[in-house]
């Protein structure tokens, strides 16, 4: 697996290296954009770290020009952002970056967030598998069985009782530990393309499901708000 790195801070750039290349991954870095374009035209890569704020050619545009490209791969895009904010105007603009993280991440986050993209890549290739269970530390979700069960401090685990919406929320959310998710893309990941209304709705969910699985629904530890942008889940995945 083939990575490019796009990052002009030469420190960060080299972690995420170190990380990766301990993880197996072979890994290329570009200091900017055009270095970014020209390696990119001699040999395509898996996946794409991509810095938004680069001097020159800017994160968005990288992004944009890759997507252009006719070539057969089409690399998975993982962009970088300073800022919570920064998040919501990269979505805003819908450049074709497959996934954001949000500086400073821990080494682990930054695996777990490109190896969660490898696995879509691997099911794209293959016939879409119906039969799948998603489990993180603390929960697993099972598609086929439509059960989702919570294991905390007992070894036991039990099992939640969700309605049908808190499922599929709490499914999208452990499809993709980690990933910050817009309001918007968790109402087309609910309803799809039937919604409409107030997007607020979607806190009225969160929190539901926030009185479920979490141990303080006031505190929250598995159920992230990320301000002005959206939520995400964080628990330690199975990595
Ligand atoms: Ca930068």
């Amino acid at each position: 697996m083939e990575i490019l790195i796009v990052e002009d801070e030469q420190e960060i750039a080299q972690l995420i290296k170190q990380t990766l290349v301990t993880e197996g991954f072979s890994c290329r870095i570009a200091n900017n954009g055009l270095t970014a374009l020209d390696i990119f035209k001699q040999q395509q890569p898996d996946v794409v770290i991509l810095d938004l704020m680069l001097p020159g050619l800017d994160g968005l545009e990288v992004c944009t020009r890759i997507r252009q490209q006719p070539y057969e791969k089409d690399p998975y895009i993982l962009m970088l952002t300073a800022r919570g904010e920064e998040i919501d105007r990269v979505i805003g603009l819908s450049t074709g970056a497959d996934d954001y993280l949000v500086k400073p991440f821990s080494p682990r986050e930054l695996v777990a967030r490109v190896r969660a993209l490898l696995r879509r890549s691997l099911r794209h290739g293959v016939q879409e598998d119906n039969s799948q269970t998603y489990r993180t530390k603390h929960f697993t979700v099972d598609l086929d069985q439509h059960v989702a069960t919570r294991q905390l401090e007992s070894q036991t685990a039990e099992e939640l009782d969700l309605t049908t919406l808190e499922f599929n929320l709490l499914s999208t959310f452990l499809s993709y530990p980690g990933r910050v998710w817009s309001r918007t893309q968790l109402i087309d990941k609910l309803w799809g393309n039937d919604f409409f209304g107030d997007e607020r709705v979607v806190d009225t969910h969160i929190r539901r499901l926030r009185k479920k699985i979490e141990p303080d629904a006031a505190n929250p530890t598995f159920i992230k708000t990320v301000v002005g942008v959206g939520y995400k889940f964080e628990d330690d995945n199975q990595f």
